[in-house]
C-alpha cells in the first residue's frame, strides 16, 4: 500500500455544494486548498432551491451558471397556497432573484470554477477515513491507496453523516422529522411560474418549482408516521389530492406513473458546534433542519465565506453561532406552524396569513429572514411577536360568538409556541 503524503493550508472534506464553495471562497484568498470527495456530483433528492444570498455569493465567487451552460429558472419568491385559497405571493425584498437548479449540476459548475485556480487540487475518489488536528488521511474504495494530506485547518463539509463532526465528539444524532417525496414534472403545472409554489393543506407542505426551462421540481412531504405513501402512489395522490391544483395533480399522477420517486428524509440536528482550533464544520455537517425554506446551501454558504475571512475557528464560531440558528429555527418554526393541529396553532397560522395578505412590511421581513439576509434574533423576535400580537386580537374578537373552552385552548396554545420561542431563540 502506497501513503503518499501532501500537504495544504486547507484541506475540505466533502466536494458538495458547501465543500465546492468553502475551497472556492479559500482558494480565492490565495490559500492552497485540497478538496477530497469519493463521489462525482450525484442526481439523489436535494436542495434545488438557492435564495438570493447564496445565489449572491456564487457570483461573487465567479461562478456563472449562465456562462457555465448550466439549465436552471430564475425564483422571484414565493407563493404560498394556504388551504385551496387564492395564493399569497411573497416576492424577495427589492426584486432580488433567487435561482431553481439541479444541485448535481450546480456542483460540476462549482468544481470547474475550482479547476481555474492552480492552489486548488482535488482528490476525487477518495473517501476521508481519518481526521486528526494538522490532516486528513483518505483512501479510495478498494482500500488500495491512501492519502494522508497535511493541513493547518481541517474543513468538514462532509454533509449529515460527517466523519469530521465525529472526529470532533460531536453528536450526529438527528430527531426524524419526516419524509420528503421528489418527481420532475412539466413546469407549464406549476400554479405560479416563477416562484417557488407552497401548498398547504395535505398531510404536509408541497413545495414545487422550476429548475430549468422545461423542468420543475416537486417536493411532497409525507409525515414520519405515513411512511407507507412513500411507495403507494396512489395512496399518496388521495392523501394530497385536496391541496393541489388539477393540472400538479396529474402532472404528478403522471411523474409516479414512470416510476418510483425519489426519496429523502427530513432531520433535525441543531446548529450549535461549528469546531475547535484546526478543524471547522461548514453546512449539513454543522447541523441540518427541514427543508421548507430552503436554506440549507445558502447558510452553509455564508459559513463557508465567513470560514474563509476569520483568523481562528473561534472567531468563526462567535460569529455564525446566532446568524445560523435564525434560518433554522425560522424554517423549523414555520414547518410546525403549518403542519400542526394543537390548540393555538391552527389560529396562529391564520394570522400569518392575514398579516401576509395585509401588510407589506410583514411580507418584506418574513422574506428578509427567509432569504437569510436578517439573521438577528431580534429581527425574528419582532417578526413572532407581531405574529402573536395579530393572533391574539383575533382569538378575542372570535371570543365574543364560540365556546369558552376553544378561547381558552387558543391562549394556552399561544403560550406554548412563546414558551418554544423563549426557549430556543433567546437561550444563549
Ligand atoms: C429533500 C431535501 C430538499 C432540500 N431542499 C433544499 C433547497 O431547496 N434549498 C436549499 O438550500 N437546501 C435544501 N436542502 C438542504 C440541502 O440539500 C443541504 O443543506 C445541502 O445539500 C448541504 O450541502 P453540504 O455540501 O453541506 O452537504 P452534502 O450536500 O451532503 O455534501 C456532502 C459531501 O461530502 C461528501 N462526503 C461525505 N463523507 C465523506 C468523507 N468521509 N470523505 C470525503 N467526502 C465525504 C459526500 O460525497 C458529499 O459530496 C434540502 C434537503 C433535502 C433533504
Amino acid at each position: 500500500m502506497r501513503t503518499p503524503e501532501r500537504t495544504a493550508d486547507v484541506v475540505v472534506v466533502g466536494g458538495g455544494p458547501v465543500g465546492c464553495v468553502t475551497a472556492l471562497a479559500f482558494a480565492k484568498s490565495g490559500r492552497r486548498v485540497c478538496l477530497i470527495d469519493p463521489d462525482a456530483p450525484s442526481n439523489r433528492l436535494t436542495g434545488e432551491w438557492l435564495h438570493p444570498t447564496g445565489a449572491g455569493i456564487l457570483t461573487n465567487l465567479g461562478v456563472s451558471l449562465t456562462e457555465a451552460g448550466v439549465e436552471h429558472a430564475p425564483g422571484h419568491g414565493f407563493a404560498i397556497f394556504p388551504n385551496g385559497e387564492s395564493p399569497i405571493v411573497l416576492p424577495y425584498d427589492g426584486g432580488e432573484r433567487g435561482i431553481g437548479v439541479r444541485q448535481h449540476l450546480l456542483v460540476n459548475a462549482v468544481r470547474a470554477a475550482l479547476a481555474r485556480y492552480e492552489n486548488v487540487t482535488v482528490l476525487s475518489g477518495y473517501r476521508v477515513a481519518e481526521v486528526a488536528r494538522g490532516g486528513v488521511t483518505a483512501v479510495t474504495p478498494d482500500r488500495e491507496t491512501t492519502v494522508r494530506v497535511a493541513a493547518p485547518l481541517v474543513v468538514g463539509a462532509d454533509g449529515r453523516q460527517s466523519i469530521v463532526r465525529q472526529a470532533l465528539g460531536y453528536s450526529t444524532s438527528c430527531r426524524p422529522l419526516s419524509y420528503m417525496v421528489g418527481v420532475l414534472i412539466d413546469p407549464a403545472a406549476l400554479p405560479v411560474a416563477d416562484y417557488g409554489n407552497v401548498l398547504l393543506g395535505g398531510p404536509g407542505p408541497v413545495l414545487a418549482f422550476r429548475v430549468g426551462a422545461n423542468q420543475a421540481r416537486v417536493c411532497i412531504d409525507v409525515p414520519a408516521d405515513r411512511v407507507a405513501w412513500v411507495r403507494n402512489p396512489a395512496e399518496l395522490l388521495a392523501a394530497y389530492r385536496p391541496a393541489l391544483p388539477v393540472a400538479l395533480h396529474a402532472a404528478i399522477a403522471d411523474a409516479l406513473a414512470l416510476g418510483p420517486p425519489q426519496v429523502a428524509a427530513n432531520q433535525l440536528l441543531p446548529r450549535r458546534a461549528y469546531g475547535r482550533t484546526g478543524i471547522a464544520l461548514v453546512g449539513d455537517a454543522v447541523g441540518h433542519c427541514h427543508p421548507l425554506c430552503a436554506v440549507g446551501m445558502s447558510v452553509g454558504f455564508l459559513d463557508a465565506m465567513t470560514l474563509a475571512t476569520c483568523r481562528s475557528v473561534e472567531e468563526y464560531t462567535g460569529l455564525r453561532r446566532t446568524a445560523g440558528r435564525v434560518p433554522e429555527l425560522l424554517s423549523m418554526g414555520l414547518y410546525d406552524l403549518f403542519v400542526g393541529t394543537d390548540d393555538g396553532t391552527p389560529e396562529l397560522r391564520a394570522a400569518v396569513f392575514h398579516l401576509w395578505r395585509t401588510s407589506a412590511a410583514a411580507r418584506r421581513d418574513t422574506m428578509r429572514l427567509l432569504a437569510v439576509r436578517e439573521t438577528r434574533r431580534a429581527a425574528l423576535g419582532v417578526t413572532f411577536a407581531r405574529l402573536l400580537t395579530v393572533a391574539s386580537r383575533q382569538v378575542a374578537i372570535g371570543a365574543l360568538t364560540r365556546p369558552v373552552s376553544r378561547t381558552l385552548g387558543a391562549v394556552a396554545g399561544f403560550g406554548r409556541w412563546a414558551g418554544w420561542f423563549a426557549r430556543e431563540a433567546l437561550a444563549r
